[in-house]
């Protein structure tokens, strides 16, 4: 049988996308040099779905151990999330970031050239719009400038790719752009497990209510926006997965498609501490601080053409990521 790779499939993403993949009877191998994960994911993989994803501990940038992937498994299609990810680390170590995400990347393709596997689905971000403020994002508008070298890093890749499709159209290749991905898998076997402190929102929110973090800081209350916080298109981790699994038939297609994945629902700071609030079922303690900078007001997507063109659009809200993600948080307080 015909195996799915998923690069940095240890991962927050990736563990969800196996889990959907080993439901559906999909045989699933992991490649993960687990820089940012855990190698107990797996069993938690196992947990859930009675299957256990076969997994390669290795690094994206060596060749040799990608390619023993290749030639050891009957692979047809990958699905890249393997990367590094935190934007204010990446204004530190550009080099780093550019290696890991282009250098992998570019490794990656290669060994897939090499052995005749080319459908790929690629984790790019909504990060790629930008400066263009032009909300609800819709994927035909001119990405802008990002604003650190992680969002670079993903432009490139998504022209890298595009330039690949042109050299050779027998390529199949899925982007997503995914708006930001909160919740956990409803058995609380899985979930976002950030390592130090959160930089992102919902992760701080939970620690916050499980007492490992006095108050979450507002970045900015003076924004245009419905209460002057800034607004985020939060999709549900589980509605994600499953947007992969709807892109795996555009794969079928040749050719190069993108597709932003999100509610197409923008919800401000405030919003958000209100549906974990009532997840929790206790107040947020929180600060107002100075905006972060290289934040936008407000970044929301036209969610209508991965509804139109893969029949995939996201089922759950906010309060039920929270409800997942205070579930998770909960079961496992210090993460794996
Ligand atoms: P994650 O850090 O949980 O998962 C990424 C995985 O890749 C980790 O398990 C890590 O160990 C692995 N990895 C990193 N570099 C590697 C390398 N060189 N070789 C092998 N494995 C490597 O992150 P995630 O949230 O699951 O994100 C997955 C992908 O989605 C990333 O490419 C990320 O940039 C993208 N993305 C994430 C978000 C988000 O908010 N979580 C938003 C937009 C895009
Ligand atoms: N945010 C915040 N406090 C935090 C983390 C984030 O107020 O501790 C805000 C941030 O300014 C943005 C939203 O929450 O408006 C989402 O930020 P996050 O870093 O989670 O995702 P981003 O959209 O920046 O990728």
């Amino acid at each position: 049988m015909m195996s799915i790779l998923l690069t940095g499939g240890a991962g927050y993403i990736g563990s969800h996308i196996a889990v959907e993949l080993l439901t559906l009877g999909k045989e699933v191998v992991i490649f993960d040099n687990l820089s940012n994960s855990s190698e107990k994911v797996l069993d938690r993989i196992k947990e859930i779905t009675g299957k256990s994803p076969k997994f390669y501990k290795g690094d994206l940038r060596d060749r040799e151990d990608l390619d023993h992937v290749f030639k050891n498994e009957n692979i047809e299609s990958v699905i890249h999330l393997a990367g590094l990810k935190a934007v204010g680390e990446s204004v530190r170590k550009p080099i780093e970031y550019y290696d890991n995400n282009i250098g992998g990347t570019t490794i990656l393709l290669e060994v897939m050239r090499d052995n005749g596997v080319k459908k790929i689905i690629f984790s790019s971000s909504a990060t790629v719009y930008g400066d263009n403020t032009n909300v609800p994002l819709k994927e035909s508008y001119e990405v802008g400038k990002p604003s650190n070298p992680y969002g670079w890093s993903k432009w490139f890749i998504e022209q890298i790719l595009q330039d690949l499709y042109v050299s050779d159209p027998s390529w199949h290749i899925v982007i997503f752009r995914y708006f930001n991905p909160v919740g956990a898998h409803p058995s609380g076997l899985i979930g976002e497990d950030p390592k130090g402190i959160p930089n992102n929102l919902t992760p701080y929110i939970t620690q916050v209510a499980i007492g490992k973090l006095e108050k979450l800081g507002i970045f900015g209350d003076d924004y245009d926006t419905k209460d002057g916080t800034g607004v985020r298109d939060y999709i549900h981790i589980v509605d994600l997965a499953k947007g992969h699994i709807a892109g795996l038939s555009k794969l079928e297609e040749e050719g190069i498609n993108v597709y932003n994945l999100g509610t197409g629902k923008g919800s401000s700071v405030l919003e958000v501490k209100d549906a974990y609030e009532k997840a929790v079922g206790n107040k947020i303690p929180y600060e107002i601080k100075e905006r972060r900078p290289g934040d936008l007001a407000e970044a929301y997507c036209d969610a209508s053409k991965a509804k139109e063109e893969l029949g995939w659009e996201a089922k759950f809200d906010i309060d039920q990521a929270a409800v997942d993600a205070w579930n998770w948080q909960s079961i496992n307080p210090d993460g794996y």
